[in-house]
């Protein structure tokens, strides 16, 4: 994979949604360049050389890291110049080091997380490293007519974020910092993400990368989050009142008779059944919703309970409201020790991002065509 041009100082090797690599960024200065983010692996290092080579640059000078993360951290033993990051990175990179020494641990990863797998494919050792060079606060390099200001700050996605800077390119690297702490159960802290706003808004900056997607205008990504901030996540026994309206609405998504819902609502609001219904609110817009039923209308009786009726409403998509759903729903029903879920659907590369894994084709009742069936485990 070629690099690609942002500005005339910053290029990047894209993230890759295979094995959900990191986007790897490439800071040019007169004197000093400048990486952001190690990589996942050795090979995804390699990769990243190899298009800076192609493109007639130099290796980095430094490599700056965002946040500890396998993704961003397990190729750093593979780089060349000058390793930095935040002191907590290097916390959380010693108790890994400390993990991995038992040798099993790589392969504890793969069966965790199937884009650890793919990355990591016959592969049986990690090299974990620490950074050559420790901050606490910040730092600025001055790479020769470009400076970048690598600096701490709070976030939602973890303690030791590490933002990069480039005021003459107008620029904020962000790595993850905008998504929720995958590593204590995808929980979203408002209140570090409107710190991590604030810290947005008052960077005059032009664009915004983030680490797992295209680079994005500031004010794109600031209403992206705000919006995001705003929603509240309810079971319907927490709203009970919204039955109606809900079943209304979700009728009105999949025409499947109002009574029906209603039926599978009752049952769940009696407490006759665990399998629930949720419910992303706008206000009291209803702006996502899905459900567990017993069996989504296929010929798998075995494989139940099923997700059904996941929608979200034009306007909301692309803010992972589907994505927040499917994980409420699928620990809710996990504390009440039921596990593993399924669900069908037509969709390819969505539901794996949400740790869901393809599991085989079903018969669809009055359906022409097979249909892909999911499983959570
Ligand atoms: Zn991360």
């Amino acid at each position: 994979m070629e690099l690609k041009k942002l500005t005339d100082r910053i290029y990047y090797l894209p993230h890759e949604p295979e094995a959900d690599r990191p986007m790897l960024a490439y800071v040019k200065g007169d004197r000093l360049s400048l990486a952001i983010d190690a990589g996942y692996s050795s090979l995804h290092v390699k990769d990243f050389y190899e298009a800076i080579e192609a493109a007639d640059f130099r290796k980095p000078d430094f490599t700056a890291i965002t946040h500890w993360h396998y993704d961003h951290t397990f190729g750093m033993h593979a780089i060349k110049g000058v390793s930095i990051a935040h002191k907590k990175t290097n916390e959380f990179l010693r108790s890994q080091q400390e993990k991995a020494e038992d040798p099993s641990y790589i392969e504890i990863l793969k069966n965790e997380d199937e884009h650890f797998r793919k990355e990591y494919c016959g592969q049986k050792e990690l090299n974990i490293v620490l950074s050559d060079f420790e901050f606490s606060d910040e730092i600025t390099l001055n790479l020769g007519n470009v400076t970048a200001r690598i600096f701490h700050t709070v976030s939602p996605h973890s303690e030791d974020t590490t933002c990069i800077y480039i005021p003459e390119e107008k620029l904020l690297f962000l790595g993850d910092s905008t998504s929720e702490d995958f590593f204590n159960g995808g929980y979203m802290d408002k209140e570090k993400m409107a710190s991590l706003i604030r810290t947005i808004d008052s960077t005059d900056c032009e664009y915004c990368v983030l680490s797992h997607c295209e680079p994005l205008k500031k004010e794109y990504l600031l209403e992206y989050l705000k919006n995001m901030t705003s929603y509240t996540y309810v079971t319907l026994r927490e709203r009970p009142e919204l039955k109606e309206k809900a079943a209304a609405w979700f009728h009105s998504k999949w025409n499947v008779p109002e009574a029906a819902y209603l039926a599978c609502m009752d049952m769940y609001l009696a407490h006759k059944t665990e399998y629930g219904w949720y419910l992303c609110l706008d206000q009291e817009e209803i702006a996502g919703g899905l459900g567990v039923i017993e069996n989504d209308f296929h010929d798998r009786k075995d494989l139940t309970p099923n997700i059904c009726a996941v929608y979200t409403e034009e306007k909301y998509r692309c803010k992972g409201i589907a994505g927040r759903l499917l994980e409420l729903a699928v620990d809710d029903l996990r504390i009440k020790g039921i596990t593993p879920v399924y669900l069908i659907t037509d969709h390819q590369g969505f539901y794996e991002r949400y740790g869901w894994e393809f599991l085989c084709m079903v018969q669809g009742d009055d359906e022409p065509d097979m249909t892909r069936m999911y499983i959570h485990k």
